[in-house]
């Protein structure tokens, strides 16, 4: 609840400036309740008027993407890019392509996306940007002509130095190379423009897997430091089978857990003698097939409509990887009741504040996204930090570079959350933690 003044007025002109986004009010709302002790006891943050700045991206661009599709028909899309805030780095977050991106959506995105590079410990602003594209049924030649024409616009807004975006849901290599491509065609520039780039033009190994072996090297460490506990022989619930779900999936299996489920937009599998990786990997990276195909391919193995049924399959260990809010009270209940301890999410925002609330009153071990899946934003930093370098690291070096940075991430949140008298809080934790250098750099760069 908010209790301090200068925070409620701060939500207040939010909630009137922006009542129309209720993701965007989400992500604000639960990031100012938990700051509130951090703001009593620094009242510079107010003098310098840091969380009104905070909560204003510090600009938004919104554009029309026109594209012909292989009919020959004209298509006409909506391209946004966030540049939320330079305070520790460059603008840096990815792109998101699908039909329920709006200003709002990207503008949660991009909120979440400043506290979490910070988190990071490497220097990266917050950004996001996206499409209400929805590549589901067109063809490579129509994917192309999308992002040519999205890029051509972007191109103005974005530099290695300014602003380097990377993908998201919908954006995957495929993207990355049709969009760094139309980008060196526009501006004859050969940069680290983007992040997710393909290894034989400036891409970083491991970053492929960053997003969900981070989230296991977070879940890890957390299990280690709170519960003294490990993934060894933990039976666990994985939403989504995008990159960061099978690459999540891998990382906890190598770990000695059984996973058990896989889902997609529209249902979910479940296999009780453990996920068969390579047939997920074929049916999703090999021919972007449907997650239903698994049942028809794997003898044992159960089909069921619609994805909110995965979240009742018993487990020790939750791991949601698809998309914001998908676990709502209902399903944290229904986690809990089936003996679920554990929450740590690799998809941005996919929990509710209700379901948030169920795995606080009943003792989990909740790791927040900002937090979890940071590890795809951080080896974005090392792809970064090896173009300037002109070099490239070994997967060995750059998974370890991984691995450090997300048990540091526990840490510090742990810290921090001890520091304010929330100890063991990974949520509060890592949310002042993520605050604390960027609004440190905005007080002193002067109001700007
Ligand atoms: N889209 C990812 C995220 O949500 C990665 C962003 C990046 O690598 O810039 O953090």
């Amino acid at each position: 609840m908010l209790t301090n003044e200068y925070v409620k007025r701060v939500y207040d002109q939010v909630q009137k400036r922006d009542g129309d986004q209720p993701e965007f009010l989400q992500a604000v709302y639960e990031v100012l309740d938990t700051l509130q002790p951090v703001i009593a006891k620094h009242p510079e943050y107010e003098a310098n008027g840091v969380l009104e700045r905070l909560v204003e991206p510090e600009r938004v661009v919104k554009f029309r993407v026109a594209w012909v599709d292989d009919a020959g028909k004209v298509q006409v899309n909506r391209g946004y890019r966030v540049q939320f805030n330079s305070a520790i780095g460059p603008y840096k977050g990815g792109l998101r392509f699908h039909p329920t991106v709006n200003e709002g959506v990207i503008k949660f995105l991009g909120f979440e996306q400043i506290l979490k590079n910070s988190l990071t410990t490497l220097p990266m602003g917050g950004g996001k940007g996206g499409s209400d594209f929805d590549p589901k049924g067109k063809s490579d030649a129509e994917v192309m002509r999308f992002c040519q024409a999205f890029m051509t616009e972007l191109s103005r807004h974005i530099g290695q130095f300014t602003d380097v975006p990377a993908g998201d849901i919908n954006v995957g290599a495929r993207e990355i190379g049709y969009l760094f491509g139309q980008y060196k065609r526009i501006r004859d520039e050969y940069s680290g423009v983007l992040t997710g780039k393909g290894l034989e033009f400036g891409g970083s190994l491991a970053r492929t897997e960053a997003t969900g072996y981070g989230l296991c090297y977070y879940t890890a460490e957390a299990l280690r430091v709170l519960k003294n506990d490990s993934f060894e022989g933990k039976t666990v619930v994985i939403s989504g089978s995008g990159n960061v779900a099978i690459f999540a999936t891998e990382k906890a299996q190598e770990l000695g857990a059984k996973v058990v489920t896989a889902s997609d937009s529209n249902g979910y599998v479940y296999d009780p003698d453990g996920i068969k990786l390579d047939i997920v990997k074929d049916i999703k990276l090999g021919h972007r097939g449907r997650i239903k195909e698994y049942a028809e391919r794997v003898p044992g193995a159960e089909y069921h409509e619609g994805c909110s049924g995965v979240w009742t399959v018993p487990c020790d260990i939750a791991l949601p990887c698809a998309t914001q809010n998908e676990i709502d009270e209902a399903s944290a209940e229904a986690l809990v009741k089936n003996g679920c301890k554990v929450v740590c999410e690799g998809a941005n925002m996919p929990s509710t504040p209700e379901a948030i609330a169920v795995y606080q009153k009943n003792g989990l071990l909740y790791g927040p996204a900002k937090a979890a899946n940071a590890g795809g934003v951080a080896v974005s930093g090392l792809e970064m930090s090896q173009n300037s370098y002109r070099l490239s690291w070994t997967f060995e070096e750059t998974d370890a570079k991984l691995k450090s940075i997300m048990e540091s991430i526990v840490a510090e949140s742990l810290a921090a959350a001890k520091e304010y008298g929330e100890e063991g809080d990974l949520m509060v934790g890592a949310n002042i933690a993520g605050f604390v250098k960027v609004a440190n750099a905005m007080v002193a760069q002067g109001i700007l």
